[in-house]
């Protein structure tokens, strides 16, 4: 039998709600990823969000360790959609980068030297669109961001932020590490790109030329913007629903209505008000009329290479 000529999609039909579950919303998940980590899979499966409402996208570079990251994605997968009807996902799509970064060397020290970051993040940039462009379709109601690297996420993590009903949210990007002086685990900030707007750093950008950023997390150029990353409450007592607005986010974990790159936010790989990728995409939703939220105590945690 031949599929209909014509597909109609009543777009007003495809709700964002604070009870996606409940809406049977379907989830598309986004992750550019470099390097393959059992971590980050196994808590994808382990998410209770009904698997059958959510897809995968994946880019890697056409790299070395690019293609070794496609050889154990592609293994995962296919496990994955061979197994147990409960824990297979809708759909996965998987793209090879057309180009790679301009950097050879991906260790964590390397990655954030001031120097690497504008032709870095702006090739993260169009990784992530081109990501996005190709996959979200006409039934996304959310786009959740998600790094290869992220390690550690609750199975709660979809609903947890949609419950918040917001158009752009973003949790907490911890790493553990061993305190040497304590003789202990304990865990400290590291995403820093999730940030609320300074004076400093609006006058600071005032005076830059059209093609300059601001970046954050640099004690080279100190912006006094206030970052999520230190907002954390205390252990005792902590609200891990507790929000505040943010004018800057982070991607390595960032909850999105479809709706707003629908509206045609993105990841600005150029200097977007003096910001580039997930910064700028946050001054892009802006200019849209899209806030931004963060949840500082609301954790995930990167792995420590
Ligand atoms: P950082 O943690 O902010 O320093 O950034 P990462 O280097 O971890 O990059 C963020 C995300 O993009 C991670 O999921 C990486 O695996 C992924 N990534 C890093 N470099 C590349 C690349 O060259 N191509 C693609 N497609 N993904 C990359
Ligand atoms: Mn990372």
């Amino acid at each position: 039998q031949l599929p209909p000529p014509v597909v109609h999609y009543q777009m007003n039909n495809v709700t964002t709600s604070s009870d996606p579950i409940g809406n049977r919303e379907t989830v598309l998940i986004l992750t550019p990823m470099v390097k393959f980590y059992q971590e980050y899979w196994d808590n994808l499966l382990k998410l209770n969000y009904p698997h059958e409402l959510i897809s995968l996208g994946f880019i890697l570079p056409k790299s070395q360790e690019g293609n070794d990251a496609t050889a154990a994605l592609q293994e995962q997968v296919k496990k994955t959609q061979s197994g147990p009807k409960k824990k297979r996902f809708a759909s996965i799509t998987i793209l090879r980068q057309d180009t790679e970064l301009p950097l050879r060397s991906q260790a964590e020290g390397d990655r954030h030297k001031l120097e690497n970051q504008k032709p870095r993040r702006a090739a993260m940039a169009k990784a992530r669109n081109s990501l996005l462009f190709t996959t979200i379709g006409p039934k996304t109601s959310w786009v959740l961001w998600l790094d290869a690297d992220i390690v550690e996420s609750p199975p709660t993590l979809i609903q947890d932020l949609a419950s918040h009903n917001k158009p752009i949210i973003v949790p907490n990007c911890f790493q553990r590490y061993f305190d040497k002086e304590e003789n202990r685990m304990a865990v400290r900030p590291y995403d820093f790109n999730s940030w609320q707007d300074s004076l400093t750093a609006e006058d600071l950008a005032s005076k830059m030329g059209p093609d300059e950023i601001l970046l954050e997390g640099y004690k080279e150029i100190p912006t006094y913007r206030s970052l999520m990353a230190y907002m954390a409450d205390d252990a005792k007592g902590r609200d891990p629903h507790k929000e505040m607005p943010l004018d800057g986010v982070g991607g390595t974990a960032l909850l999105v209505k479809a709706e707003v790159h629908r509206d045609g936010a993105m990841f600005p790989p150029f200097a977007f008000y003096h910001l580039i990728e997930t910064e700028g995409f946050a001054k892009m939703a802006r200019r849209l009329g899209w806030k931004s939220t963060g949840l500082p105590n609301y954790f995930v945690y990167h792995y420590n290479e």
